[in-house]
């Protein structure tokens, strides 16, 4: 068969996007090839977060997608919540609503028993008609997902942390993407599911490829920027209500590394656009870098953070064959701009790989940060996605939204200002659940925290190492210090015995330290499942 270019590049553009998913979008199919998950339908999913703080209500999230094409009509929606001793339901009455916007959802209240606590498994059925024929849907209307239950964690006691402390999502993708394979959840409801979570925080950072598209056409440019201006207005409308939540507006720029391969890059709080569509395979056989990741830095703003994205994680075989993708390498952690890392990706993938390319540089004495997100792609409960090339669907549970998080110390009121202060000078520790508070104090009286620097040879650490049920109970607690000189760490303390499972204090004072800094790792486990706890550094005596 003989293709021409731009048919091409229209046909295998979907194949490029498959491999960055969000929800799955499968209206789209190649040319030629019959898409088994394509239904004359609107794709409706429920979503809920995949864990409950206490206090709250849960929200479930009811996304429609397409229904402009695909018009339906909601009638009912039914919650199945299965306790261990018996099941109850509530029914949500929809009045055959009409719907045939492009793009619809809504937040529905489920009320759950006080008492309960523990994993909750629930089944969401949506009854709908299309052209007056009665259908239902159970958790999402795909042809090929499994259909399992939501499941729910009820927590019954708060993510541990101690005062001043706010958890967020570093890293995370929402309805600012919306094209052919994939689309996210739009800001306010995400903030919704991330509150109740017991975040108060999250960067929305879409791929800089998806913030300049056409809103009414993903395959064309917009000159005018149109959804870029569209993102600020919309966090700076949620971040008006002073709610004490905090939505950090972003974008993960496409940037050239030294070898110019495409790497990702994290901007937050950048009011200029930067663009950067070398990989985001708009553009059949034009894969070049937009900008390095030097000319992304010096175009940011001083009141912007820069984050290194997933810098270790080796992008799978096709991504670097098709759109030159690749990892940041050492050379690329030298720009004097560059906040930090985030080595973690809500998995284990590329993680310890990023902590020695970071220790490596502390050593070398940077002062550079460690950050955690999960690279969410509207996915709050479970992870959804298009197999390849479109006839399975897969699911797991990796890249979760708000399954590993970032802790920022503001002690005074969070607000958008005072959070990326915190970012920008490295206040700031990773946990999956685990919570420790490192705390020095110096001979003249000043705190340290992760992200400070204190002078004098005498220091009083002050810790605290905290777990919860949930978490499991405190197995290990290691300080390091880096030395500047030999450059190499040390282990200043390592407790492996505690008297009481959730909590200990540790006080001790230390009296000979060279010039470096000292960080720290606090680790439990549950069921054979580990957690942990880093802290950026102290430094000291520089
Ligand atoms: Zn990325
Ligand atoms: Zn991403």
């Amino acid at each position: 068969m003989l293709f021409t270019v731009p048919e091409i590049h229209y046909a295998l553009t979907p194949l490029f996007s498959a491999l960055f998913f969000l929800y799955a979008e499968t209206h789209y199919s190649f040319k030629g090839i019959y898409s088994r998950l394509k239904k004359p339908e609107p794709e409706i999913i429920v979503d809920a977060p995949h864990r409950l703080e206490p206090g709250h209500e849960l929200p479930l999230l009811l996304l429609i997608k397409d229904a402009h094409t695909y018009p339906i009509q909601l009638h009912r929606v039914i919650v199945e919540k299965f306790y261990p001793e018996a099941h109850e339901t509530q029914e949500f009455e929809i009045e055959r609503e009409g719907i045939d916007s492009r793009f619809w959802h809504r937040l529905f209240s489920v009320s759950l028993r006080r008492d309960f606590e523990g994993v909750l498994p629930l089944d969401v059925t949506i009854q709908y008609s299309v052209n007056g024929v009665a259908k239902q849907a159970r958790n999402d209307n795909y042809a090929r997902t499994s259909h399992a239950p939501l499941e729910v964690v009820v927590a019954s006691q708060a993510l541990p942390k101690t005062a001043g402390w706010h958890f967020g999502e570093f890293h995370c993708h929402t309805s600012f993407t919306d094209d052919q394979v994939e689309f996210g959840a739009p800001l306010a409801a995400t903030r919704q599911l991330a509150r109740v979570m017991g975040l108060n925080f999250f960067c929305a950072t879409d791929h800089s490829y998806d913030l300049d598209d056409d809103p009414h056409n993903y395959l064309k440019k917009d000159p005018l920027l149109r959804k870029w201006q569209a993102l600020w207005q919309e966090v700076g409308a949620l971040n008006a209500d002073n709610s004490g939540f905090v939505i950090v507006p972003g974008e993960e720029v496409s940037a050239g590394n030294h070898k110019n391969r495409n790497v990702h890059f994290l901007i937050l709080n950048n009011p200029t656009f930067l663009p950067g569509d070398g990989d985001g395979a708009e553009r059949w056989f034009r894969t070049r870098p937009t900008a390095s990741i030097e000319s992304v830095l010096q175009r940011s703003n001083s009141n912007s953070a820069a984050f290194a994205a997933h810098p270790l994680i080796s992008p799978p075989l096709l991504e670097r064959m098709l759109v030159r993708r690749g990892k940041w390498e050492a050379p690329d952690f030298e720009h004097p701009g560059l906040h930090g890392l985030q080595i973690w990706n809500g998995s284990d993938a590329g993680f310890e790989e990023g902590k020695r390319a970071w220790i490596n540089l502390l050593l070398n004495g940077r002062r550079i940060f460690i950050s955690a997100g999960n690279d969410a792609h509207g996915n709050f409960n479970r992870y959804r996605q298009i197999g390849f090339p479109f006839l399975t669907m897969q699911e797991n549970h990796h890249q979760v939204f708000g399954r590993v998080r970032t802790a920022v110390f503001v002690d005074q009121q969070l607000t958008l200002d005072s959070l990326l202060m915190a970012i920008r000078n490295g206040r700031m520790v990773v946990t999956d659940g685990p919570f420790l508070d490192l705390r020095i104090i110096s001979h003249d009286g000043q705190t340290g925290r992760p992200g400070d620097t204190l002078s004098g040879q005498t220091l009083q650490f002050d810790c605290v190492c905290q777990s919860s049920a949930e978490f499991g109970e405190l197995q290990s607690f290691k300080i390091y210090a880096g030395c500047f000189k030999t450059k190499e760490e040390s282990l200043l303390r390592n407790i492996e015995a505690f008297p009481a499972p959730f909590l200990h204090k540790d006080s001790f004072v230390e009296a000979k330290l060279q010039p470096g800094y000292v960080r720290a790792e606090l680790y439990t486990e549950r069921d054979g499942q580990r957690f942990k706890c880093l802290t950026n550094p102290v430094w000291f005596n520089i």
